[in-house]
């Protein structure tokens, strides 16, 4: 294949590319274009579908970047009606595959897959007839370890290879190559091999995750050079978003949010344990005779404690609408394709951002309106979950590095749909301390117990450190705990702060912990720079009192930070930094 001379970050663009961008990939030969009506029924293509399948078919390294739903199995579809020869798949999971393959054969594309849970026999059918000069297959679909472990499979590739009939190799979930991402699997990080033995066929990797660390880990562990990056914004316009605080009767509210609002159309709800998941699903449907609320909604659970069939029959009901509530936890999901998903509920609280814009990305493939709504009873690092007045589009997208006007949410999150008018303000003064602070106690504590410390709490945690005495502690006590959490929120987003992922060693919980960048600081300590963030104009100054009760009962690093009573006082009196550039 053809060097690539292209200026990759020139393909990086956020929000959409304009195809006028890359000329030299935007038009497709006819052939292409009929097919994408007569073959796959598409009367058009979505954003980057087209530039992605030029580039593919033009030979080059091809690093794809587009949300859940964006239509991504297409761009390699697409060409194998073109090119000649096998197209190889790596996907991670059997059922994916299964389902891919159904849609294929349905289309008429001879397909088919190779896992290690076949028969014997049926392999070495379809081995014998890759070896054919006539192979009939234009997409064969493997599972990771196969590549890691199957020398067979590599010697029936190689001898493709030599034939030249190895036309292209697909990774997609390409993610999962990246320890950093949320679905990390060891044997995708043996697919490097790939590009090392078929050195002159083109790669293309896809994925909707799309934070730069985990795509620079997935280039160098696939071994990607000088490919060509398409991005596009991530956000999903069809998507509604709602933070709700967990009461004790939660169930109650789920039940009377889906009959409200979706009654009797089909979702997801995403529950943290095996029993959650069980427990949600049994109280949804009610069956329980001595309970007096009969909710009576079709549901079923799904999670990994359940074998392979039961999951799959699970997974089939629910995909034939015979449920229409699934409970289950993030095992289930990765490449659903059911296109009329109209809600995803989180009865606890997800991983990450991540991983929560890709939960509800499996909402509303079909582009209708969809809801995502997070209940959430405690929060130590998804401050997404705390935030009562920023855009939920900006949080998540800042996550993936894309910068979100919150002026195009047009009030789909609950957040924006509350805000009215907003006044600047200078909050220099506090942002500095934070940071001192934060250097101060030895840059070992998370946000949340750095955010105690600056608003004075007395608790035993904050005790037991000390920091009682320290000249920083309280020195916060004006703001509002909302405020506090935003100006901190802002440092991250700006980088005088960074946020490190890691096990919590005396809880065990996960927590991020807050380093200082330097040199940034050093900026906004020595005066050089301000910062000003905007706020509710409604809301004259931070109360004192009561938004002042120290909020966790006990220990912040368990985790369990009480819900949004300790703040709701101060609902409307946080800032909103909607340009997020410190001024
Ligand atoms: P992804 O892998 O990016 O999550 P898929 O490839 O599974 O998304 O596609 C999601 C859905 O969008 C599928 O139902 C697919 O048929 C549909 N789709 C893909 N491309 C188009 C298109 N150009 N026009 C209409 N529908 C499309
Ligand atoms: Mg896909
Ligand atoms: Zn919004």
């Amino acid at each position: 294949s053809a060097p690539c001379k292209i200026d990759p970050m020139r393909f990086d663009a956020l929000s959409g590319m304009k195809s006028g961008m890359h000329p030299q990939f935007h038009s497709l030969p006819s052939i292409a274009l009929a097919n994408n009506k007569k073959v796959f029924g598409n009367h058009s293509f979505r954003p980057n579908q087209r530039v992605v399948i030029n580039a593919t078919m033009s030979g080059y390294d091809v690093f794809v970047l587009m949300p859940t739903g964006g239509g991504k199995s297409l761009t390699y579809q697409l060409p194998v009606l073109v090119c000649p020869g096998i197209t190889l798949v790596i996907s991670p999971l059997v059922s994916l595959i299964q389902d891919q393959i159904m849609h294929l054969l349905q289309a008429n594309i001879p397909a088919a897959y190779l896992s290690a849970n076949m028969e014997w026999t049926e392999q070495q059918e379809i081995l014998r007839e890759l070896c054919s000069d006539y192979c009939k297959y234009k997409l064969l679909y493997v599972t990771p370890e196969k590549v890691a472990k199957s020398d067979v499979l590599l010697r029936h590739l190689e001898s493709l290879n030599g034939r030249g009939l190895l036309a292209r190799i697909v990774i997609d979930e390409a993610h999962c190559v990246s320890q950093w991402g949320h679905d990390f699997r060891p044997d995708y990080k043996e697919l490097g091999i790939l590009k090392k033995k078929f050195e002159k066929t083109p790669v293309l990797a896809l994925t909707a995750t799309a934070t730069a660390s985990v795509k620079e880990d997935v280039v160098q562990a696939l071994g990607l050079v000088d490919c060509i990056v398409f991005r596009q914004s991530f956000n999903r316009p069809n998507l509604w978003y709602s933070v709700i605080p967990k009461a004790k009767k939660c169930l109650e509210d789920i039940d009377k949010f889906i009959k409200e609002n979706h009654f009797d159309e089909c979702g997801i709800i995403y529950c943290l344990s095996r029993m959650d998941c069980e427990k949600v699903a049994e109280k949804l449907q009610g069956i329980v005779e001595c309970d007096q609320t009969e909710f009576g909604h079709k549901t079923a659970f799904y999670h990994g404690n359940m074998d392979a069939a039961q999951r799959s029959f699970v997974q089939k009901q629910w995909s034939k609408d015979e449920i229409n509530i699934i409970c289950a936890t993030v095992a289930f999901g990765m490449g659903i394709n059911k296109p009329d998903v109209r809600f995803v509920i989180h009865h606890s609280l997800p991983k990450s951002i991540e991983g929560y814009h890709q939960e509800c990305g499996r909402a509303g493939r079909d582009g209708q309106r969809a809801s995502c709504v997070l209940y959430y009873s405690y929060s130590d690092y998804v401050s997404y979950s705390e935030n009562d007045v920023d855009c939920r589009r900006l949080l998540q997208l800042l996550h993936f590095g894309e910068k979100f006007d919150a002026g195009n949410c047009g009030n789909t999150c609950d957040n924006c749909s509350k805000i009215k008018t907003l006044v600047e303000r200078d909050v220099t003064e506090s942002a500095k301390q934070l940071v001192e602070l934060v250097k101060s106690t030895g840059q070992h504590f998370s946000s949340s117990h750095i955010l105690e410390v600056y608003r004075g709490s007395l608790s035993q945690f904050v005790k037991r450190h000390r920091h009682e005495n320290l000249s920083l502690h309280g020195a916060g006590k004006h703001l509002a705990k909302g405020e506090a959490s935003r100006i901190l929120r802002h440092l991250v987003i700006e980088d005088f702060l960074a946020e490190d992922v890691k096990k919590s060693d005396i809880y065990g919980s996960v927590s991020s912990v807050l380093k200082v960048n330097e040199s940034k600081a050093h900026k906004l300590c020595s005066g050089r720079q301000r910062i000003v963030l905007r706020f509710p104009s409604s809301v004259k100054a931070s109360k004192q009192g009561k938004s002042e009760a120290t909020p966790a009962k006990g220990s912040l690093m368990s985790g369990k930070l009480s819900p949004p009573q300790a703040c709701s006082p101060a609902q409307p009196q946080s800032e909103v930094d909607l340009n997020l550039s410190a001024k």
